[in-house]
């Protein structure tokens, strides 16, 4: 008989994928450690308490716990339906965005199709694609930061199956254009996926921003990805949600987690949802925050990538381990990518201005933005 006791201390014997193996961790921004004040600038998260009527519907909602939440989200899919000008047949919501872009994977990908995406772009893409059983193929954006729509284009061979945009890019700063992808929606071939991730599309302040909801009665394979974590302040409820073509919306849900939506973030989205003047009032606060960052930065002689999310890139190259390092000990969490850059979230004032104090003892590192 095998020594049950013996077992119990070496590895399971069941193999992992290999591509699951192999995966890399997702790093998350760094947390505060208990007992000192920090100013947490590493997860992009709205640095305003809960909305009131998201606090008041919470607690309305947990009184009915011991029931099972709706499945499909009925009256959130419905809201946003009518937030977004499209029939709510067209949105598909989950457990925070990143869950739905794995359905939307798991729902078009087969074993050895391929995903085209940028590259430093959000983290969370190159560990969703292989899970998904697909192969990631990453473009490199350009010295500013940008996404190489040309690069990304000539990448889709016969095995690609989605395109992922990321705009504004996340960790980067810069957005597309509209025009931009309305152009590479129609260089890319009808059987390919392009899912455009606007995460941060409420910060954005440049001409031509892009809306990915009008896009889509133009080009059926587009899908749009969005958020309650960011403009929202929600991160913590755990609500995205994709808007797409009727046949394409069906085939993601079909993939879906039952209940994936819980009672209370169901809940929270709506009155968030109905919250939208004071949503509006908080960007604006982040944007004119934003905007006086990246105002004294250039001041103290950096050279940056437009930043149109409510974040700010910092080009350390060889440095940024450092620079986080350096922030820390100031009382400032920030996100560093080793060998790259730094990302730093845009939060309360005091929390920007200890930033700013730390960012002038350093400048830009002339190190290319990202190695593929
Ligand atoms: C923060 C972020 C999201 C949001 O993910 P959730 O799962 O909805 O919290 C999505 N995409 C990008 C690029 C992000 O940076």
């Amino acid at each position: 008989m095998r020594d049950h006791g013996d077992m119990a201390r070496t590895r399971s014997s069941v193999t992992l994928r290999p591509e699951i193996a192999a995966l890399p961790a997702y790093v998350p921004g760094a947390r505060a450690s208990r007992g000192r004040q920090m100013y947490k600038l590493s997860s992009n998260e709205l640095p305003f308490p809960v909305l009131p009527a998201v606090g008041a519907a919470l607690s309305d909602a947990g009184v009915e716990l011991n029931r099972y939440p709706d499945m499909y989200a009925t009256e959130l899919t419905e809201a946003l339906g009518t937030h977004l000008g499209v029939p709510a047949e067209k949105v598909i919501v989950g457990n925070g965005s990143v869950a739905v872009l794995a359905h939307i994977l798991e729902a078009v990908c087969e074993p050895g199709d391929q995903v085209v995406m940028a590259w430093r772009s959000f983290e969370a893409y190159p560990i969703a694609v292989p899970v998904a059983g697909a192969e990631p193929v990453m473009v490199p954006v350009d010295g500013a930061g940008r996404h190489d729509l040309t690069a990304m284009a000539a990448a889709i061979t016969d095995r690609t199956r989605v395109v992922l945009l990321c705009s504004p890019n996340n960790p980067t700063g810069p957005a597309l254009t509209q025009s931009e992808v309305r152009q590479f929606l129609e260089t890319v071939p009808d059987d390919v996926l392009v899912v455009l991730d606007e995460a941060y599309i409420d910060f954005v302040r440049q001409d031509d921003p892009t809306d990915g909801v009008a896009l889509l009665d133009d080009h059926k394979h587009l899908v749009v990805l969005r958020t309650f974590s960011k403009a929202y302040g929600l991160a913590g409820l755990r609500v995205g949600y994709a808007v797409a073509r009727r046949r394409l919306a069906t085939g993601i849900r079909s993939a879906s987690t039952p209940f994936g939506v819980n009672a209370m973030a169901q809940a929270g989205a709506l009155a968030a949802l109905a919250s939208s003047d004071l949503v509006r009032d908080r960007v604006e606060q982040v944007v004119a925050e934003r905007d006086r960052v990246t105002a004294a930065l250039a001041e103290q002689g950096w050279s940056l990538p437009d930043a149109q999310g409510n974040f700010v890139w910092l080009p350390l190259g060889r440095r940024a381990a450092a620079f986080a390092e350096a922030a820390r000990e100031s009382g400032v969490l920030v996100r560093p990518f080793d060998g790259e850059g730094v990302r730093v979230s845009v939060g309360e004032p005091d929390g920007n201005d200890l930033f700013l104090e730390v960012a002038t003892d350093w400048t830009t590192d002339q190190a290319p933005l990202a190695q593929a």
